[in-house]
């Protein structure tokens, strides 16, 4: 019986033909030499300020054919390389090892807490308000939360995460993550001091007395949260929140 070449088979003949095609029947192969990929990298860190070359750039200069995916190439041999081309490309500001991306990060973090590291596991990406961020499945979602979330397998979206043991807002380790109400959150925040409260607040436009009085105006009734916003110039949403317990909540 005849057996059919595999499909795996079938592809790589169809990509071979493809390529001897696009280079008259010769498969194409430059050498660039050593010299050359130094002087296309100093030149790519001079114009970028940084030695990060993306796998897929290349250049049409001096070394610069396909210098991203010798870079690439580079970091997976360093083991390979002689201790001379390793100095000439620390030289270079070469980097070795990249950082996978944010998502690959919690990912991991998510494995380190599963076999019992006990440590911080600090973002090393951007981050808003000392948080990581992260996005996934076309949201942007604290990389703590996500991480713990993903740990615990299950998600509450009433609650909020907030650090245990470590209070570090740039902590990802789940098993330094729980649960907790905003409540918990703010108090929390209060006694480690992360939180400017009320006039302390760079932020705060208002003064805790005008706070108070806002919140007694609109009790007493007659006033409209619309009007309370015009004439004290805050936002709509303040007002809401103020009169509903929601912000300065230490004054009641
Ligand atoms: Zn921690």
């Amino acid at each position: 019986m005849k057996k059919r070449p595999s499909r795996s088979m079938q592809d790589r003949e169809k990509k071979r033909s493809r390529r001897n095609n696009q280079n008259g029947g010769k498969p194409k192969r430059t050498h660039i030499p050593w010299e050359d990929r130094l002087i296309a990298i100093r030149r790519f860190v001079e114009e970028n300020g940084h030695a990060s070359v993306p796998t897929k750039w290349t250049g049409t200069e001096r070394g610069e054919s396909n210098l991203g995916r010798w870079v690439h190439n580079m970091r997976s041999r360093k083991m390979k390389l002689a201790e001379e081309k390793i100095t000439q490309l620390d030289d270079c500001g070469f980097v070795w090892k990249v950082l996978g991306s944010p998502f690959v990060f919690v990912e991991n973090a998510v494995r380190r807490a599963r076999g019992g590291e006990e440590g911080c596991i600090v973002w090393p990406f951007a981050k808003t308000r000392g948080y990581g961020q992260v996005r996934f499945r076309g949201r942007q979602h604290p990389a703590h939360r996500l991480a713990f979330t993903m740990y615990i397998d299950k998600t509450q979206s009433n609650l909020q995460c907030i650090h245990g043991p470590c209070h570090n807002r740039a902590c990802i380790n789940p098993r330094h993550v729980t649960w907790g109400s905003p409540t918990d959150n703010a108090r929390d925040k209060i006694r480690d001091g992360t939180e400017q409260r009320g006039e302390k607040n760079g932020s705060a436009k208002l003064t805790e007395t005008a706070v108070l009085s806002i919140r007694e105006r609109f009790l007493r009734g007659g006033v409209t949260q619309t009007a309370l916003a015009k004439e004290v110039g805050v936002s709509l949403s303040t007002i809401h929140l103020i009169v509903n317990g929601k912000r300065w909540t230490h004054l009641v």
